[in-house]
């Protein structure tokens, strides 16, 4: 085949990380994004040890904190603080950081074209037309990660509802007075949810988030209480709010053609809401997907869903599954936490990304943003590492980072 043609549709962390590793394999990638770059993003910016392994280095130079202890709080009961720097979390401003993902994927090769969204999607046996307001544009395939909602995937009849969703306020504030800036704060006090501070560089993202839907109307108190606890103040500061969908849409995740990616997925964990690490890891398996395509190894992009959905369903399952224990009693949960060496030690695992989807046998499973280079072909392999273990290789860069 000569260089496929591949639409990326959204610059957030999925659809740049696909950009970036198509074009590194010779793709000619065109990355739509609908608003003018650098754009903000409404999001704490939290980036867990497991997202900081599968961005380029040049993205962590949008760090603005790091913070290895977290203050976990109940709604009874005194705080209990884990110090933890294997699951050191790195605060970014997501314009920052998207951008300097957008970056890497134009010097790997990509062509971006921002402020000029996608409106329409129209996929035939051989190729997807796109519709924007600067015209038209023919791809062989599409990796659509217009986050949530997804247009894409509903125009094209993809997707569906995700398993959980979750509402999240959240707001910037100046740094809290008498608080370690090196300390996070987890608050359970809110049903179906929680609460978080995150110190940044001079000023902290401050947010609440639950899945309960009569809860939703009453966020913007249990964020206003939240800021008060913390000394801050609310008043008329303007809040942000989105959802964020998790544990995998129910309907199909790709057609012939086309690959949801990231929150159009709903990609995101359904314990905390993280969404930037598994968002990446979906674009990283977006584009080993579209390249087993080129290479006639797969004749469609339909077995993608079964391959998210074997890396990823399992450990959102568990995570779905522990959301709903600590809903009975979260109480309880944060007593086991303080009280057992072995709760607290697999929590630090799951936040430093240690188990899988993200490490396996010592190894990332499928996780290296460096996979596409240095895996022996076909890249397919890289999914199942657990039953081809023999094929799967990092870098010498991946190798001392998974070390780390
Ligand atoms: C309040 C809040 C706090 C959060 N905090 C965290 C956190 O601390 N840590 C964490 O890991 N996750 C967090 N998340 C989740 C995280 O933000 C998302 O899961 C993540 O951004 C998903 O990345 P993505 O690439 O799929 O989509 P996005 O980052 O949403 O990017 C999608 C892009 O597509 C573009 N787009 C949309 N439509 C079109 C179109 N028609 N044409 C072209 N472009 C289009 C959008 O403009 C956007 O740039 C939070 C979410 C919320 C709402």
């Amino acid at each position: 085949m000569t260089r496929p043609r591949v639409a990326v549709v959204g610059a957030g962390p999925a659809g740049s990380t696909a950009a970036r590793l198509l074009a590194e394999r010779g793709a000619e990638v065109r990355l739509f994004e609908a608003r003018p770059l650098p754009r903000p993003k409404t999001c704490g910016g939290g980036l867990t040890p497991k997202a900081q392994r599968l961005v380029p280095t040049l993205a962590l130079k949008a760090v603005e904190r790091r913070v290895e202890r977290v203050e976990l709080r109940g709604p009874h009961g005194s705080p209990f603080r884990l110090v933890a720097p294997a699951a050191g979390i790195a605060m970014v401003e997501r314009e920052r950081f998207d951008l300097a993902l957008v970056e890497a994927a134009v010097r790997a090769g990509a062509d971006v074209e921002d402020d000029n969204p996608v409106r329409e999607l129209r996929e035939d046996g051989s190729g997807v037309d796109l519709r924007t307001h600067e015209g038209h544009w023919r791809a062989d395939v599409v990796v659509a990660a217009d986050g949530e909602p997804s247009r894409a995937a509903r125009q094209l009849g993809l997707g569906g509802p995700a398993r959980r969703r979750a509402l999240a306020l959240e707001v910037d504030l100046p740094l809290a007075n008498g608080l370690p800036n090196d300390t996070a704060i987890l608050d359970f006090a809110i049903p179906g949810g929680y609460g978080w501070y995150f110190p940044k560089g001079d000023h902290a993202n401050v947010g609440v988030g639950s899945h309960d839907p009569p809860r939703y109307l009453r966020l913007r108190d249990d964020l206003a209480r939240l800021t008060d606890e913390l000394g801050l103040h609310l008043g008329a500061t303007r809040v942000q709010g989105h959802w964020i969908p998790q544990g995998l849409r129910i309907g199909r995740l790709a057609s012939e053609r086309v690959i949801l990616a990231g929150d159009a997925a709903a990609t995101a964990d359904p314990l905390f809401g993280e969404g930037i690490s598994y968002a990446i890891l979906s674009g990283i398996a977006a584009a080993q997907t579209i390249d087993a395509w080129e290479d006639g190894s797969i004749r469609g992009l339909r077995s993608y869903d079964g391959r998210l959905r074997a890396v990823l369903g399992p450990p959102l399952e568990r995570l779905d599954m522990l959301a709903r224990a600590a809903e009975v009693s979260i109480n309880g949960a944060l007593f086991l936490a303080r009280l057992s060496g072995r709760v607290r030690e697999r929590a630090v695992d799951a936040i430093a990304g240690r188990r899988a989807p993200f490490v396996i046998d010592g190894q990332c499973e499928l996780a290296c943003a460096c996979s596409l280079h240095e895996l022996e072909p076909p890249p397919m392999a890289l999914v199942s590492s657990k039953q081809e273990p023999g094929r799967f290789r990092h870098c010498e860069q991946c190798t001392a980072r998974c070390a780390a």
